[in-house]
């Protein structure tokens, strides 16, 4: 149970297209119980394997604008040409239940959620080099030859806005990427303004404030 008051932390994590977001995040969730992803709205055709519901929710052209008119989005953003979003009520409600969320999406979505939320913690996520990052996108074998071309070129837009986040985090030995993003989250569970709510009678108790 979480304490009256306690808010979940937001981690807003991107990275250029291949470089290991999704598989981290995947792996980050069966670490840790107390760890959420938000699942986002998009208008981009649903890959072999994808479901929807599970990797994003898929939608139309219409129906995400029908959205962003209602105000439903906590960001959006135009990524390859595609409408990706993020919901407003499921996250301000994760948060507000003392959960903690990740959200996976880009740059102009991360500049977005730190002007209205700037107590989230930010990662960026690199390859460790160019050549690998394509070798990853064409290995995974999800996008079409053009696709994976439109998103290589973007990736060098997306890695220069890496000085804008709290952490940088390189995707080389996977194991290692995932202890490092695994402890990024601890220690911002470890920090007194977040403990202080959590463990308010102890302190209490032990300072004869009780
Ligand atoms: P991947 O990066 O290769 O897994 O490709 P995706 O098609 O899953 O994601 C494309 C881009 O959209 C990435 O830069 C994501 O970070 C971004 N993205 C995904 N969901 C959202 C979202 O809800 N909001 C925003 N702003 N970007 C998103
Ligand atoms: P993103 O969500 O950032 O686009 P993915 O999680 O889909 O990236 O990873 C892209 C591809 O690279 C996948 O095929 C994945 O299995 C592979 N991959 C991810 N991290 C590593 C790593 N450290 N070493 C080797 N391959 C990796
Ligand atoms: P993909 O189409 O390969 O699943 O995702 C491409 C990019 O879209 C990724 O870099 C991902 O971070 C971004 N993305 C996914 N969901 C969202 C979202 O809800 N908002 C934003 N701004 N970007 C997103």
């Amino acid at each position: 149970m979480s304490q009256a008051g306690e808010q979940g932390t937001l981690f807003v994590i991107s990275a250029p297209s291949g470089a290991g977001k999704t598989s981290l995040v995947a792996e980050m969730l069966k670490n840790d119980a107390k760890l959420g992803v938000s699942i986002s709205h998009t208008t981009r055709p649903m890959r072999e394997g994808e479901q929807d519901g599970v990797n994003y929710h898929f939608v139309s052209r219409d129906e995400f604008e029908a959205m962003i008119a209602r105000g439903d989005f906590l960001e959006h953003a135009d990524v390859f040409g595609n409408y990706y979003g993020t919901s407003q009520v499921w996250v301000r409600e994760t948060l507000a239940r003392g959960e903690d969320v990740i959200l996976e999406i880009d740059w102009q979505g991360a500049e977005q959620v730190r002007r209205l939320i700037p107590e989230c913690v930010s990662i960026f996520i690199v390859p460790p080099s160019a050549e690998v990052l394509r070798e990853r996108l064409t290995g995974r074998g999800t996008d079409a030859p053009d696709v994976v071309e439109r998103r290589l070129r973007e990736a060098t837009e997306e890695c220069s806005h890496a000085l804008e986040f709290d952490y940088l985090v390189v995707n080389d030995d996977f194991q290692v990427a995932l202890a490092d993003l695994l402890a990024i989250v601890r220690s911002q569970r470890l920090r007194m303004q977040v403990q202080q709510v959590r463990h308010r009678d102890l302190l209490a108790g032990l300072s004869g404030k009780a």
